[in-house]
């Protein structure tokens, strides 16, 4: 399963495992979804995408452990 979604209709990239209802995933329209090969923020960085200030953010580098250390987020 994939973990990182890009938007192009806004060049917002989401992280599919934290997504949250702002993050409005399910209004992405299929020719708008971009995956990234490898599955990395970095490469999502590289087309010129920026980090979801909802999902991403947050998770940056460290995946899931952040997430348990700040448990407020969830
Ligand atoms: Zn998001």
């Amino acid at each position: 399963m994939a973990g990182y979604l890009g938007n192009k209709f806004d060049m917002i990239v989401h992280h599919l495992a934290v997504m949250k209802p702002k993050c409005k995933i399910y209004d992405i329209k299929k020719q708008d979804s971009v995956y990234f090969v490898p599955d990395i923020l970095d490469q999502a960085r590289k087309e010129g995408f920026v980090p979801c200030k909802y999902c991403v953010d947050k998770t940056s580098k460290l995946g899931m452990n952040v997430l348990k250390i700040n448990g407020t987020m969830l």
